[in-house]
């Protein structure tokens, strides 16, 4: 009998180890902190997750699942072409197409948060009637940012533009330009703005129980106390017993059709803790993303 005596071993999240073409839900991170306007190295996010998440169970006792119980596959960080904004962001755009045209749900980790643009811009074409839940310290509604229509600063001010008014729904909001939060409320309310905590945010998931809903997560939501391993930290957040609590609320999306978390810069926190809150965040984002599908282990 003949064994092999060592094994390949690919870096995947936790026991996330299906193959694309069997599972249901994709992992897939974007190591990409261009536009980043303080502290870079969201770039590392990804695989600095995919090492600390041996310290994670695979089971979650809040969502009452388990990993190992769906098919998720972790195709790893997208092999971006340095420095070259456009290109990259085009790269994000197509992963996220052909995931959703192969009839899987996308779990998109950053980078910084310009990344989730063209995931959700993808995400919109397939489903027009998209409804958005943005968790972040900041109002990333710039018009622009250094002469620039594209940054982490401005990004859901141009979803805004194709997704229309009444379907952006931001909760923990503490930073940002007067210019922003007048924008935000003007004729009737371009987008649902909720400053400084989650107030509300069970009555628009009840709101938005039958509608395709995709999820963005700016970790910086979280109090620096929690999360210190981002670029721009922003006192006065939220705990994170909040941000379960809210996950608790998105298990009424009976349609949840994408999300993302990003903003985790991992060199800055060298104890490790904001590693392990992104980790963490992750296995009960897929599992929120895993419910409903059918169980084909
Ligand atoms: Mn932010
Ligand atoms: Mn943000």
């Amino acid at each position: 009998m003949t064994m092999n005596k060592y094994e390949k071993v690919d870096l995947s999240f936790q026991s996330c180890k299906s193959t694309y073409e069997e599972a249901d839900v994709v992992i897939f991170s974007v190591p990409m902190d261009a536009t980043t306007s303080f502290r870079p190295g969201t770039r590392f996010a990804g695989n600095a997750i995919r090492v600390d998440s041996f310290g994670v169970e695979w089971y979650s006792p809040y969502r009452e699942r388990d990993l190992n119980e769906f098919k998720t596959a972790d195709i790893g960080d997208l092999d971006l072409p340095i420095g070259a904004v456009e290109d990259a962001l085009d790269m994000v755009y197509q992963t996220t197409k052909d995931i959703l045209e192969d009839d899987k749900i996308p779990m998109m980790v950053g980078g910084e948060h310009l990344v989730s643009y063209p995931v959700i811009k993808a995400t919109f074409e397939k489903y027009p009637n998209l409804h958005i839940i943005h968790l972040d310290a900041h109002t990333d509604l710039r018009e622009s940012f250094f002469g620039r229509e594209l940054s982490h600063a401005t990004f859901m001010r141009h979803v805004h533009k194709f997704v229309g008014d009444g379907k952006i729904f931001q909760f923990g909001i503490r930073s940002g330009e007067k210019p922003e939060f007048d924008w935000a409320k003007k004729e009737n309310g371009h987008i649902h703005q909720r400053k400084f905590d989650f107030e509300g945010l069970d009555q628009v998931c009840e709101q938005l129980k039958d509608v395709p809903v995709y999820i963005t997560i700016d970790l910086d939501v979280l109090d620096p106390a929690v999360f210190p391993g981002t670029g721009t930290p922003e006192p006065g957040g939220m705990q994170y017993k909040d941000l379960l609590w809210a996950f608790d609320q998105f298990e009424k999306l009976n349609h949840l059709v994408a999300a993302d978390f990003v903003e985790l810069s991992p060199m800055l926190d060298p104890s490790g803790a904001s590693t392990a809150v992104a980790a963490k965040t992750l296995r009960e984002m897929v599992l929120l993303l895993q419910k409903g599908l059918e169980k084909r282990v």
